[in-house]
C-alpha cells in the first residue's frame, strides 16, 4: 500500500498497518477491552494536545499541565475536565491545531469553507493509513474484485476523494477520479468513461450523482447504470436514498460519515448501517441534559468528538454541530459497534409560521413513491411571505394537471401557504452544493431572509445572486416574476 523509499519510515508504516488492523478486527468482534484501548489513546493524544498552539489558547498552560501528568490510570478523570471545542474556534485556530511542522504532512488539504473560514485539514502519514484501514475494513463487506469504481467528488482542496481513492487501493479495486466543470458542468467526458469502463460503483455526493443523470437526460445520453453507491458528504435519508436507487438500479449506501477536520468517524456495512469507529475515536453525545459518553444504548444529541488517532492534530471534545442517533441495535453485518444515524445538521429545519420542515419530510413527500407520468429528478424550494413555490427538474414536460398533483402531496407540511409547484429545465446552481451548505443553504431559497445573502462568502454570494436572477428576482427584477 505505501510506496516510501526510506527504509526504516516503511518498516514503521507497514508495523503501524498491522497493529491497526488486529485492533480494528477485534474491535469488530468486541473481544476489545475498549475502555483500556481508550485510556492508552487518552494519555497520547493529551500528550500531543499540549503541543498544540490551538489549547493554549482555549484552555490555557494549567489544564496543558494536567493533562501531561494523565497516566492509562487516570486517562479518564483528567479527561473528564477536558472543556468542549467550539467549531468558531477550530475555524478560528485551525492553523495552529498541529503538533508537528507542516512539512511532515504527506498532503495539504483543508476544509471547503464556504460557509466560513477554510479549516486546515492535512493529512499526516499515520492517521491516513489508519482511517484508510478503518474504511477499508467495512468497505471490504460491500465491494469485490472486479469492481470498477468512478470517484465523483468535485473539491480537490479537501481530502475525501483522495481518501476513497486510498481506501480502494487498500481493497484493490480500480478507481477512476475524474473532474467536472462547476461552470459548465458538462458530463460528456464522465458519461462516455462509466460506459467504456464499466465503472459499476459510484463513490460520491448525492447532489453530484443527480446532476450527472440529469445532464444525460438533458443531453439525450442513456441514464448511467451502477451496481452500488457509496455515497458521502450529505445528509441523504431514506426518501433520497430509495430515489437514487431507482434512478440508477443500485443498492445504495451512505458510505461513510465525518468530515475533513475529524476524519471519518462511522462507516457503513454491508447492512447499510453506519458502525462508529470506537477504536479510534472517544465518541459523546451533548444536549440540554448534558454530555454523557456513547456506551451503545440507544440515544440522541449532538456528535462530540475526540480523535485518538490523529496524533498530528488531535481534536478533544470537538462539537460537530451533527445531531445524531445511535441506535442501540445489534448488527446482522456481525460487527459489534455502536449503530450512528444522522439527523442532519442542527441549522436544517424550514421553520414557517411555527411548523418545523425538514429534509427528509419533504423528500418522503416527493420521493417515497414515484407520481405516475414523470420522474422528479432534484427540487428546491423557494420560500416568499404568503406561499411556496417548489421548483423541479423532470422528464419530459408536465402538464399543469400533473405539477398540481405535485403540488397536493407536499402541501400538508406548508399548512397555510400557498404552494405551486414549477417544472424548470435546471435548477439554480446552489442547488448543487448540497455538498458544501447542507441541506437548507443549498435547496431552500428563502427570499424573506434575501438582506442576509449579501454577507455571504465568495463564491457563494454570487451564486445566490445568479440563483436570484435565475429566478427572476434578483436586483434588477420584481419580485413578482416568481
Ligand atoms: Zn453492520
Amino acid at each position: 500500500m505505501l510506496l516510501l523509499r526510506d527504509e526504516n519510515e516503511r518498516a514503521a508504516a507497514a508495523e503501524l498497518a498491522d497493529a491497526h488492523l488486529k485492533l480494528v478486527r477485534e474491535t469488530q468482534e468486541g473481544t476489545v477491552d475498549l475502555e483500556a484501548v481508550h485510556a492508552v489513546k487518552l494519555v497520547t493524544t493529551l500528550e500531543a494536545a499540549t503541543r498544540s498552539a490551538l489549547y493554549r489558547h482555549t484552555v490555557g498552560a494549567a489544564a496543558l499541565a494536567d493533562w501531561l501528568l494523565a497516566t492509562p490510570e487516570d486517562a479518564h478523570e483528567v479527561f473528564g475536565r477536558v472543556p468542549l471545542l467550539a467549531k468558531k474556534d477550530l475555524a478560528a485556530l485551525g492553523d495552529q491545531a498541529f503538533t508537528r511542522p507542516l512539512a511532515e504532512f504527506v498532503h495539504y488539504y483543508e476544509s471547503s469553507g464556504t460557509t466560513g473560514n477554510p479549516v486546515a485539514a492535512p493529512k499526516a502519514l499515520d492517521d491516513l493509513l489508519i482511517n484508510t484501514v478503518n474504511i477499508g475494513e467495512l468497505w471490504a463487506q460491500i465491494l469485490q474484485p472486479g469492481d470498477v469504481a468512478l470517484i465523483l467528488i468535485n473539491a480537490p482542496f479537501a481530502p475525501a476523494a483522495y481518501q476513497f481513492e486510498k481506501v480502494l487501493e487498500y481493497l484493490g479495486i480500480m478507481s477512476l477520479r475524474p473532474w467536472v466543470d462547476n461552470i459548465t458542468g458538462d458530463y460528456t467526458r464522465v458519461l462516455r468513461l462509466i460506459a467504456e469502463l464499466g465503472a459499476n460503483v459510484f463513490v460520491g455526493p448525492p447532489s453530484r450523482l443527480l446532476e450527472l443523470i440529469q445532464f444525460a437526460h438533458r443531453n439525450d445520453l442513456p441514464a448511467p447504470r451502477f451496481d452500488r453507491l457509496l455515497l458521502m458528504a450529505e445528509q441523504t435519508g431514506p426518501s433520497f436514498v430509495a430515489h437514487l436507487e431507482r434512478l440508477t438500479g443500485a443498492t445504495a449506501y451512505v458510505g461513510s460519515y465525518g468530515s475533513s477536520e475529524t476524519g471519518t468517524t462511522a462507516v457503513t456495512c454491508r447492512e447499510r448501517n453506519l458502525h462508529l469507529q470506537t477504536h479510534s475515536y472517544l465518541l459523546e453525545l451533548f444536549d440540554d441534559e448534558g454530555l454523557r459518553p456513547i456506551d451503545g444504548k440507544a440515544d440522541r444529541g449532538e456528535l462530540v468528538v475526540t480523535s485518538l488517532d490523529l496524533p498530528a492534530r488531535p481534536l478533544l471534545r470537538y462539537r460537530t454541530g451533527d445531531r445524531v442517533e445511535i441506535t442501540g441495535e445489534t448488527c446482522a453485518c456481525g460487527v459489534r459497534t455502536p449503530i450512528l444515524r444522522t439527523l442532519g445538521r442542527e441549522q436544517d429545519v424550514v421553520t414557517l409560521a411555527g411548523n418545523g420542515v425538514r429534509q427528509n419530510d419533504l423528500e418522503a413527500a416527493l420521493w417515497s413513491s414515484e407520481l405516475p407520468g414523470h420522474i422528479v429528478f432534484n427540487y428546491m424550494l423557494v420560500l416568499r411571505s404568503n406561499g411556496v413555490v417548489l421548483l423541479v427538474t423532470t422528464d419530459g414536460a408536465p402538464d399543469e394537471a400533473w405539477s398540481a398533483r405535485l403540488g397536493e402531496r407536499v402541501a400538508p407540511l406548508f399548512e397555510g401557504y400557498e404552494v405551486t409547484v414549477r417544472p424548470v429545465e435546471k435548477l439554480p446552481p446552489l442547488a448543487s452544493l448540497g455538498q458544501y451548505l447542507g441541506w437548507k443553504l443549498s435547496r431552500v431559497l428563502d427570499l424573506n431572509e434575501e438582506a442576509n445573502w449579501g454577507r455571504l462568502p465568495e463564491p457563494i454570494g454570487g451564486l445566490v445572486a445568479e440563483s436570484l436572477r435565475q429566478l427572476g428576482v434578483g436586483p434588477a427584477a420584481t419580485e413578482g416574476e416568481v
